[in-house]
């Protein structure tokens, strides 16, 4: 008989370890396979780790504490992930200190994860041609019916199908991918680019970081590369921070390399990511665009990986598993022996420390192709609310005047969305919170509510203050829809348009809104920090940082890197054509050096500042960091659980254990935080391990979650 080692989701326990079941039969059953299994009671889904034939059951038995039990029920006819997945699956668990069953979890489109055992059956029906005479006239075997029915008519199809000519079949859908092309590079590299492809290419090291300016054409590189690959016959992963990205980056690839592509990210329906994972794991698509979890899909033989804007913290995922797109990317570069490009005008600090050291390659583009840097003002906000300028400056409002005059477009980015984060009561001072989250509510003019904008709770706004009664409210601070009235106010005849996450609920809302922008039906693109990436539009000359120093208010020692980050990249918006570009930063906080050196786009400068900072706080790079939160709704078991937890942590001298603190309380559950540095990653994570697997909470009590390498801290 065989006996079975299967992963699943404990139900109760934050466990880790395989469960065994028994196999009577015959039937093919595998590594990577899921099963159905009873687990107290409770029919449950779970994968396949091993499966060994065993003489001496009842031997077998004693070594176990609970008893097995039969396998109820064999779902796939074969593995789901191949070796390279699954064992990076394993390892994913370890570098992550999450149960391994959420690794495969993550890896896997959601129709086909181990909680679920149905495969999504859209079918379509195919007509099969049998007549070699009409396969001829129709210049094919077989076609799907739809398509049929536009050569010929429905009168002469049924006839056919009568006189048993064709018949037809109904076949699972599948997503269509077209040939892969290599068109020519429509203009000669520069010097700079030549060089930095031919440094790349003679490198033995695979892990490359590129720092080029915004507009520097590291795209033009990624595309060189992607086509020595693809000539050699191997696949390329592209990956990018935001949906709003793939649709510029398929338009660059696809016109260049044809339509051998496929596309992943979490924009589509589970029936179209079951789709784009089968495109890729039958290996009929040469190119993979998409963003974080395209990193897992099924490539049979990956010749390169791009990593576009490796600082974007959407790189890093940010449930369990906390896994960093970059770390895997990595790892699957040395299973298929192909290079990892990281490309970034704002390298994290990790990445930049290590290409210095020779980790990684560092390749520099220092220089724009069309335009110098955009001219870059700051503006000290302090003194324009004196003057009544409390939302737009007057250099920045002078200057927008300017660009609407000649036509060109400009983008305004201020990271908030709503009409005004707070509602005070003008009575008596009174501000309204989430009854979910110890956070205040947001105003939002458009759909006339106030909304959470951390676990999406919405109410009217037509409320009395629940202190005194008192129906009146003043509203502080800007937020984006605020921000398109005062444009609009300023400007009437401006066509402006919004992109935030409430503008772009609906799907493909991105793409359209982006579309529209690029084919100047809009002067003014206003939004979050989603338009301050990657986004290259030729007319957009003039681009207006709202708020720039808010970031640094958080208490999190990225902030500052964040705020450098999104002044850069948004600045980078701004000239990239023809046309000299200008950007206005607007902040209160005007000498501090994040913000200076970001407004003169010094990353170097602000790279030797920042390290120092970092060093004498034993921050990353110089230390590596695990959070470990707990979570749920009794604040006296978390505080125990997370005061018994430092306590642990504490006896070991080569730990630097900060807290426990107690974080705001976030959709109904209480939270309290242990931060562990150490200098030595694989130390850390050994000891936090030891920990882990010795912690018997219920899960639903005392949820603990891992971070290891977090990248926020709030
Ligand atoms: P980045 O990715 O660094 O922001 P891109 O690769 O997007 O830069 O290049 C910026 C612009 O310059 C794009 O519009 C691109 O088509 C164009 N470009 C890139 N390389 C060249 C070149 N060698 N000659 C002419 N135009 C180029
Ligand atoms: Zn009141
Ligand atoms: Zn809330």
């Amino acid at each position: 008989m065989r006996v079975v080692s299967v992963y699943i989701e404990h139900p109760v326990m934050q466990l880790n370890s395989p469960f065994h079941y028994l196999l009577k039969g015959e039937d093919y059953l595998a590594r990577g396979m899921r099963v159905k299994v009873d687990f107290n009671g409770r029919p449950l889904v779970g994968f396949v780790d091993s499966v060994e034939e065993v003489e001496d059951i009842e031997a077998y038995q004693k070594t176990l504490d609970y008893q097995l039990k039969e396998i109820q029920e064999i779902i796939d006819t074969e593995p789901l992930l191949n070796e390279e997945l699954y064992q990076l699956g394993l390892w994913m668990s370890y570098q992550t200190v999450s149960p391994v069953i959420s690794c495969f979890q993550a890896m896997l489109p959601a129709a086909l994860k181990p909680s679920s055992s149905h495969k999504p059956a859209a079918k379509e029906r195919w007509v099969v041609i049998d007549d070699q005479q009409l396969k001829k006239e129709f210049e094919a075997d077989e076609m799907l019916l739809k398509d049929f029915l536009q050569k010929c008519t429905t009168y002469r199809y049924s006839k056919y199908r009568k006189a048993a000519l064709l018949h037809t079949e109904d076949r699972v859908k599948q997503a269509q991918s077209g040939q892969l092309r290599i068109n020519p590079t429509p203009y000669e590299l520069t010097e700079k680019q030549k060089k930095a492809l031919d440094d790349i290419e003679v490198s033995d090291n695979n892990v490359v970081l590129l720092h080029g300016l915004t507009g520097s054409g590291k795209t033009e590189i990624y595309m060189q590369l992607a086509q020595k690959a693809l000539i050699q016959g191997r696949q390329v992963l592209i990956l990018v921070p935001e949906i709003s990205l793939t649709s510029m980056m398929i338009e660059r690839f696809r016109s260049r390399f044809g339509d051998s592509i496929a596309v992943y990210h979490s924009g589509l329906s589970n029936t179209e990511k079951y789709q784009q994972h089968q495109l890729v794991r039958q290996n009929r698509a040469s190119l993979v665009v998409g963003t974080r979890s395209a990193v897992f899909m099924p490539f049979a033989d990956l010749g390169l990986i791009v990593l576009d804007e490796e600082h974007d913290n959407s790189y890093k995922q940010d449930s369990t598993p906390r896994y960093h797109t970059r770390d895997i990317a990595i790892k699957r570069s040395q299973y298929h022996h192909c290079k990892v490009i990281l490309g970034s005008a704002t390298p994290t600090l990790e990445s930049y420390a290590r290409a210095v050291k020779n980790v990684y390659q560092l390749i520099t583009l220092d220089e724009r192709i069309f335009q110098q840097l955009p001219t870059s003002h700051l503006v000290d906000m302090n003194r324009q609310v004196r003057q009544g300028n409390f939302i737009i400056s007057q250099p920045l409002a002078q200057a927008i005047g300017k660009r609407l005059e000649n036509h060109q477009q400009v983008i305004l980015l201020l990271n908030r969305r709503g009409y005004t984060p707070i509602m005070k009561c003008a009575a008596c001072g009174e501000v309204l919170t989430c009854p979910h989250c110890d956070v205040t509510l947001s105003y939002h003019k458009d759909e006339d509510k106030l909304v959470c904008h951390c676990c999406g709770y919405s109410q009217s706004a037509d409320v009395a203050c629940p202190k005194c009664g008192s129906r009146k409210w003043r509203n502080y601070g800007i937020g984006t829809q605020r921000l398109v009235e005062e444009t609009n106010r300023l400007y009437p005849e401006a066509r402006i348009v919004r992109m935030d996450a409430d503008s772009t609920t609906q799907k493909d809302s991105h793409r359209r809104i982006l579309e529209a922008f690029r084919a100047h039906e809009y002067d003014i693109l206003v939004g979050t920090q989603m338009i301050a990436k990657g986004l290259d539009f030729p007319d957009v000359t003039l681009v207006g940082v709202f708020n720039a120093d808010g970031p640094l208010n958080r208490m999190d020692y990225r902030s500052v890197e964040m705020t450098f980050d999104l002044i850069v990249q948004a600045s980078g918006r701004s000239g990239r054509k023809e046309t000299e570009g200008e950007v206005y930063v607007q902040a209160y906080d005007v000498s501090h050096y994040g913000i200076r050196l970001a407004v003169r786009q010094n990353y170097i400068a602000f790279f030797n500042n920042e390290m120092q900072y970092r060093h004498s706080g034993f921050y990353p790079p110089y230390s590596y960091m695990i959070a470990l939160m707990f979570a749920g709704k009794d604040p006296q078991l978390l505080e125990d659980a997370a005061f018994k937890a430092a306590e642990h942590f504490r006896l070991d001298d080569r730990l630097r254990t900060l807290g426990p603190s107690k974080l705001l309380k976030r959709k109904d559950e209480s939270r309290y935080r242990l931060v562990l540095k150490c200098a030595d990653r694989s130390y850390l994570l050994e000891e936090l391990w030891k920990w882990y697997d010795q912690q018997t909470y219920n899960r639903h009590q005392v949820a603990i979650q891992v971070d290891v390498d977090p990248y926020i801290l709030d």
